[in-house]
């Protein structure tokens, strides 16, 4: 026991903040403990926000020391925080090495959504996206990834009190101040609090799937964030193998990144429908939610609308006939420009009328407005901060012209 402890001690400390109920439950077993602890531990990190060992006063006092000295519960480290007049809070978050990464928290009708991260950086550089344009560093790992989600709730107050006596107390004055904040709701329409979490933020979630995988699986699980599986939605570019993966091991919400209805555009948009063109994009997606169980859930088709490249009448019509027998619902985001961009975002009438075309072919097409504008928040805007191994901004930097 003395020499177990004595290996753990010399190697770095385990962050439990991205483990699983199972991989707690393994770890747990392997410091001679009951597998039982796993959910216990849980509880105090994702629904107390407890990061401190000596806190979680159901442990004995024994493992609250062994776990203090072989385990820690870290997140990413907060290195700015800023409000949009719209709502929209942004996180810059430095992550273990250095490079930093962005979260977005954007209040909404009813709910409010976080925008998280899953790489520093992304490899598949579209061409409409900055983070893409910044080259890949590295995968975050799940504790990043579930450590967005952990600042984000703690930023809202959104963790139940840990002491017994002060829960019922602080129960009753929750219970008071959600019925005053449901009926200001109703005026307002807002809320402060992660009700949903898209995988929307920097980098592909499908190139970086374990960790993925496993934060998401902390967002769903009752003894960590309980989001109902209808909250938790992966956006990928269309990495097919890996999606057919996910069907397998996932439940979440699914959302598309098409960007065009054929080939020759979309793969001059998403590099990425070279190898993995849209017939077998939308056939691998046709399977995800033909195994998910229940059986009303739909794509999210995301379509990044962008002055003269991919917003005309003729693709709109493209684009109806291309989906007409996908289950769907059609996100059209106007392009958000950036620095190392030439593209436009189109006028509000091109928007109208590609939106309308859609909507008299029957579909559900909401323009997302664009939040966080003064913050840098909106999609496409992430920049993190990456210490770029494929030298790729450089290279934009060079051909654009600007230093
Ligand atoms: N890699 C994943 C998730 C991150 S990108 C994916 O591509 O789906 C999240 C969304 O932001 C995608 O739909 C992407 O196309 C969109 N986006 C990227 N850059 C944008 C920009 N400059 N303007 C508007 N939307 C953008
Ligand atoms: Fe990567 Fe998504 Fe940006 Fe494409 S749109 S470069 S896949 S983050």
């Amino acid at each position: 026991m003395i020499l177990a402890t004595d290996k753990i001690l010399s190697s770095p400390k385990v962050n439990l903040l991205g483990l699983t109920e199972v991989k707690l439950r393994e770890y747990i077993c392997s410091l001679g403990e009951k597998p039982f602890r796993a959910k216990q531990i849980m509880k105090w990190i994702h629904h107390c926000g407890i990061a401190d060992f000596a806190l979680m006063t159901d442990l004995s006092k024994p493992l609250r020391q062994t776990l203090t000295e072989v385990a820690e519960v870290r997140a990413p480290e907060i290195v700015s925080q800023q409000d949009s007049k719209d709502g929209t809070r942004k996180w810059v978050l430095r992550v273990n090495g250095g490079s930093c990464v962005e979260t977005v928290y954007i209040p909404e009708k009813g709910r409010g959504t976080l925008c998280v991260s899953s790489q520093v950086g992304c490899s598949l550089d579209c061409s409409f996206c900055y983070t893409g344009k910044q080259g890949f560093q590295r995968d975050l790992t799940a504790a990043e990834i579930i450590g967005q989600v952990w600042l984000a709730t703690q930023s809202f107050d959104g963790f139940r009190p840990r002491l017994k006596e002060a829960s019922a107390q602080n129960r009753r004055q929750r219970n008071a101040s959600n019925e005053s904040s449901q009926s200001s709701m109703k005026e307002t329409e807002s809320i402060s609090r992660v009700s949903n979490v898209v995988m929307m933020g920097m980098g592909e979630p499908l190139l970086n799937f374990d960790n993925v995988v496993d934060a998401m699986n902390l967002m769903m699980d009752d003894n960590a964030y309980g989001l109902s599986k209808r909250r938790v939605t992966l956006s990928t570019s269309g990495v097919v193998p890996m999606l057919d993966k996910l069907g397998a091991v996932s439940d979440c919400s699914l959302a598309i990144s098409l960007h065009a209805p054929n080939d020759e555009l979309r793969s001059q948009l998403v590099p990425i429908n070279k190898k993995y063109p849209i017939a077998m994009l939308l056939e691998s997606s046709l399977r995800y939610i033909a195994g998910l169980s229940d059986s009303k859930r739909v794509i999210t088709i995301e379509y990044t609308l962008i002055d003269r490249v991919n917003d005309s009448l003729a693709l709109a019509h493209e684009l109806a006939d291309l989906l007409k027998e996908v289950p769907c619902k059609i996100n059209l985001i106007p392009f958000n420009p950036f620095s190392l961009s030439d593209y436009k975002r189109p006028s509000r009438n091109r928007i109208k009328a590609f939106q309308r075309v859609l909507n008299e072919a029957g579909f559900i097409a909401p323009v997302r407005t664009t939040r966080g504008d003064d913050i840098d928040a909106a999609c496409g805007q992430l920049v993190g901060q990456v210490a770029d191994r494929t030298r790729r901004s450089e290279r934009y930097q060079r051909a654009s012209g600007t230093d």
